[in-house]
């Protein structure tokens, strides 16, 4: 098993002290005036980072004093102080530097301290595999004081946010914060933040599949690192380009072995460790055993237990597969077995499961039945929870989705405030103009007066327009013209504590596909499109919201589950019966769709908005999984409040197949061709079911 790169563990934060000590950095930005030495040293530590923590936090210790007291520095010093204590999981220190990050005066480096205590909060939550914490603490840092910080201290920012979502499995959002970082590090034009955000890119693209992308990215990291050039940092993208190119085997021990003989320049005895254990991994999958033994005894060798146990889990795990191969049987198993007990005291759940299943497949290869099962029966036991995981990852992403809504929304208000403040300066204005005018000359007509009053009263009518347009541009969706999330949430808090009606989620099957195949505008079409549909099938007073990229949410006020059945029937024919046409095209579409009306028999069970979304969600997914194109409604749940749901609702196959929870399913209509890929043009039917017009309504479903 390689343990390569996943950024948040063994990867990232790169730096550098000694080069720069020793004078063998170029650190002046291109386009700005050369930095101070103090800057220099600081950029210097943050380029090493990664390498050995202990001598670059005493470092830092020793030049702290000499900085000035509430400047840029000293900020930037503490920071520094801060990551690296997180990646110690020093929680003293870590919580000590927060504090004083987050004590920071009022003044314009306010908004860096508040960021930068985010930051280093987040680094040590995210490595102790706490990521809701590592989230919440990002999501804290409001949209004025992320825009109003420092350069340097967003690219952190995004950075971190991008680890974030990458360890919860939320790929997309790890790849957009991952490019903001990108900007700001061309921003800054410091070629060794270029170079990792740029490898950063390629990983991305690697685990989304996207391989002729990651080697783009990966070639400009490449040259980015090369044009300034410092041996962490090349080690870092050389790992990388390994990982891209994990396909060719020359590319990629090539890459291995030059990413080690640069850890080994560096004096970098962690990554030294590190690169020995990649290297061996490539051995063992390439049939070298002896070899990989050898690299793997040097990379423990290096690593103390205390000093980093990813690497030396690897080291042993990977120790444990060499003797396997060489025939050395039991022995190999035990220490694999015991590498992998290890991984599961840190937490690392996701990378046992797969060891064990490595080890099987290897114990299998070597005839070893009896422990390949055993090895197998090890993996699929914490794969099973893992797969609950998946499911709260995908909350967590559509909590990712809220929290980016609310950040626009706080610019949003921040800059109708700035417009009222403006008007009501300018109304003031205009009252002591009058006053002085009536007071200074008696002769003034009372029709300018009035003429004067009026243009007050107008301003204000024509602000209050503004205002009501600006509110409803805020709550739709600019593609579909649909209600977009804001106004949805906003219906929903004038409602009440608990919902009353039928819900229901609507998520295009496939709809990468459609990207991949017609483009982004063939995809925006789609959208469209079926936006229309959907809009078209509902009553006015129903809600129909752009949920997210392709998913809907349709909210009805009807608390019958026959017509809820009967609406989700039609909603499923109104997206897969007539294909979408683009361009003289054919797009054959279908969806998956949750539904459940509340109150819920047998118990009239009752539930805020947020968990009957969290419910519909879940019974989605369900659909999802069981072959898409249909739709799956809550009937009957046996729990009388939200908690028992919960508890349901994590187990909902199971429940279901207990008979604790009663599942309608609906099948949609038979596809011309599979959705997503092109179709042929539907043949002429004479006898077409129309769509019942709108004024119908869902009352009169059959
Ligand atoms: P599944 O059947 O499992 O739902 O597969 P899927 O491909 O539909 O699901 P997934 O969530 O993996 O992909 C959704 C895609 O929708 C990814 C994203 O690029 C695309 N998307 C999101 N918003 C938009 C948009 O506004 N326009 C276009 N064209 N595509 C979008
Ligand atoms: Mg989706
Ligand atoms: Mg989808």
């Amino acid at each position: 098993m390689n343990r390569h790169c996943s950024f948040g563990r063994v990867r990232r934060w790169a730096p550098l002290v000694l080069s720069a000590l020793l004078g063998l950095l170029p650190l002046a930005p291109a386009n700005a005036a050369p930095p101070s030495k103090a800057w220099q040293q600081l950029e210097a530590v943050e380029r090493r980072q990664r390498a050995d923590p202990a001598p670059l936090a005493e470092q830092l210790r020793g030049l702290e004093p000499r900085l000035a007291v509430d400047s840029a520095e000293r900020l930037e010093a503490r920071t520094l102080l801060g990551l690296l204590a997180a990646q110690d999981g020093d929680l003293a220190q870590v919580t000590t530097i927060v504090k004083w990050l987050q004590d920071w005066p009022l003044d314009e480096l306010q908004p860096s301290a508040q960021v930068a205590a985010a930051c280093v909060w987040a680094e040590y939550q995210r490595r102790r595999g706490d990521l809701r914490e590592a989230r919440k603490a990002l999501s804290k840092v409001s949209v004025v004081q992320r825009e109003g910080a420092l350069p340097l201290q967003r690219w952190r920012y995004h950075r971190q946010a991008s680890f974030t979502a990458l360890d919860a499995g939320a790929l997309e959002l790890a790849q957009s914060e991952a490019q903001l970082a990108l900007k700001l590090a061309e921003q800054l034009a410091h070629p060794w933040r270029v170079a990792l955000s740029l490898a950063d890119m390629a990983e991305l693209a690697r685990r989304l599949r996207q391989d002729e992308r990651g080697r783009l990215w990966i070639s400009r990291a490449l040259s980015a690192a090369e044009s300034d050039p410092d041996p962490i940092t090349l080690y870092e993208v050389h790992t990388g380009r390994a990982l891209v190119y994990s396909e060719d085997s020359a590319i990629a021990l090539q890459s291995y072995s030059q990413a080690l003989q640069l850890a080994t320049e560096a004096g970098a005895a962690r990554l030294r460790a590190l690169a020995l254990a990649n290297l061996s991994d490539y051995h063992l999958r390439h049939g070298k055993p002896s070899v990989a033994l050898d690299l793997a005894q040097q990379s423990l060798a290096l690593v103390g237990p205390g000093d980093d146990p990813g690497t030396a889990n690897l080291a042993r795990f990977n120790i444990g597969l060499a003797k396997v191969l060489m025939g050395r049987l039991s022995e190999g198993r035990a220490l694999a077995k015991a590498a992998v007990q290890a991984e599961l005291q840190h937490g690392a759940l996701a990378t046992a499961a797969e060891d064990w299943l490595e080890l099987a497949r290897y114990l299998e290869r070597m005839q070893d039945l009896p422990g390949a099962a055993e090895a197998y029966r090890e993996g699929l036991k914490l794969a099973q929870p893992l797969r609950r995981e998946q499911l709260q990852r995908r909350l967590l992403e559509a909590q990712e989705r809220f929290d980016a809504d609310r950040r626009d929304r706080d610019l949003e208000l921040l800059a109708r405030d700035k417009a009222l403040k403006a008007a009501q300066i300018s109304q003031r204005n205009l009252q002591l103009g009058l006053w002085a005018l009536i007071g200074g000359c008696v002769l003034v007509s009372a029709a300018l007066v009035v003429q004067a009053l009026r243009r007050a009263r107008n301003a204000n009518a024509r602000l209050a327009v503004r205002n009501a347009a600006l509110k409803q541009q805020s709550e739709s969706d600019s593609l579909t013209g649909l209600s977009n999330r804001r106004h949805f949430q906003a219906v929903m808090r004038q409602q009440g504590p608990e919902l009353q009606g039928s819900l229901f989620l609507i998520d295009i099957d496939h709809f990468k596909r459609i990207n991949d195949s017609y483009g982004h505008a063939g995809g925006d079409q789609v959208l469209i499109e079926l936006a229309r549909r959907l809009r078209h099938q509902m009553r006015d007073d129903d809600l129909v919201v752009r949920w997210g990229g392709e998913e809907f949410l349709v909210y009805a006020r009807t608390t019958e589950p026959l017509l809820a059945r009967a609406l989700a029937q039609r909603l499923l024919d109104v997206v897969g019966r007539t294909p979408v046409v683009y361009e003289s095209l054919h797009i054959t579409t279908s969806a998956s769709i949750g539904f459940v009306s509340l109150p819920l028999a047998p118990h009239g069970l009752r539930l805020p908005w947020e968990r009957a979304i969290d419910l519909v969600d879940t019974v989605m997914y369900l659909a999802k999984v069981h072959g898409r194109n249909r739709a799956y409604g809550l009937e009957r749940m046996l729990a009388t409040d939200p908690l028992q749901a919960a508890e349901l609702a994590a187990r909902l196959e199971g429940a279901w197949q207990a008979g604790d929870v009663t599942l309608v399913t609906l099948e949609g209509p038979k596809l011309g061709s599979q959705a997503g890929t092109p179709a042929p043009p539907p043949a002429p039917q004479p006898h077409q079911p129309h769509q019942p017009p709108k004024e119908d309504g869902h009352a009169l479903a059959q």
